[in-house]
């Protein structure tokens, strides 16, 4: 049952959504005044009203409402490119990853819930303020004991050794002899870049150190409109977000 502090879902008839975190307070909709202290004791599924009588769902949002409805100042991985690069990493619970820049937080909430309490990440980030609203996010979805957030310009290298390392810089290039020699033996990179001239840097990079298995991805996902009797996709599509880099390191 959903208690103080739990993080809600509100779904409206015309699709509205609004995620909130129980207390004992309002929240105002298109719809009409939600006493939020009325949702505790609720199930997860159930269905609620406003004060106006307007009917909403109460659901758990999931990590890819968050993170569609997250504060963020910086582009963010898409959840379409995320699930790829998770496996592609072999992210599981126990690893220990670096995450650099941390940006939002996005992609590193998506490995934190991988790693489970046992693991950690290891957020990179130079910005103060952009460090501030990734922790905030991490914090609001419960993650924070797995995530130790540095405010360090990754141009002077990683402190740590990582299973994992998962790159997105606007020069990734840059970093790679860093990424060798903080992974441990076949551990695995990946590096996003949104234009192929950043990926032929990478690769340019890749080669000259010793990593294996480089390969590189896009990921392309088209959406259809849900309607029995006329099946057919979305007319539009987010047509790029970014290429996808990944490799393995072999020892020197
Ligand atoms: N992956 C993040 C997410 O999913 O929310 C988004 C990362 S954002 C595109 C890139 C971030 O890298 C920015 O916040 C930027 O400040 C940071 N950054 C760029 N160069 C850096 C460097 N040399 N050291 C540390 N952080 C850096």
């Amino acid at each position: 049952f959903i208690k103080q502090d739990d993080r809600v879902l509100l779904l409206f008839e015309d699709d509205t959504t609004f995620i909130v975190q129980v207390q004992d307070n309002i929240l105002g909709t298109h719809k009409g005044v939600v006493e939020l202290k009325n949702l505790i004791g609720k199930a997860y599924g159930d269905r609620a009203e406003t004060k106006n009588g307007e009917p909403f769902l109460i659901l758990r949002p999931r990590l890819v409402d968050e993170i569609f409805k997250m504060k963020r100042k910086t582009q963010i991985v898409y959840p379409k490119d995320m699930g790829y690069i998770l496996m592609m990493l072999d992210i599981k619970e126990g690893d220990v990853v670096i995450d650099a820049g941390v940006g939002s937080g996005a992609m590193c909430a998506a490995i934190a819930r991988m790693i489970g309490p046992d693991g950690k990440v290891f957020a990179y980030e130079r910005r103060e303020d952009f460090k501030k609203i990734a922790e905030a996010n991490i914090a609001k979805w419960g993650f924070s004991e797995r995530v130790v957030f540095k405010l360090k310009d990754i141009k002077d290298g990683f402190d740590e050794k990582a299973n994992a390392i998962f790159l997105d810089v606007p020069d990734p290039w840059n970093y790679i002899p860093h990424c060798h020699k903080s992974l441990l033996g076949s551990g695995n990179i990946a590096i996003v870049c949104p234009t192929t001239n950043q990926v032929q840097l990478v690769l340019k990079e890749l080669h000259g150190h010793a990593f294996v298995d480089i390969e590189v991805w896009e990921s392309l996902l088209r959406q259809y409109k849900p309607v029995p009797d006329r099946l057919r996709p979305f007319d539009r599509m987010v047509a790029h977000t970014a290429f996808m880099v990944f490799a393995r390191k072999v020892n020197d």
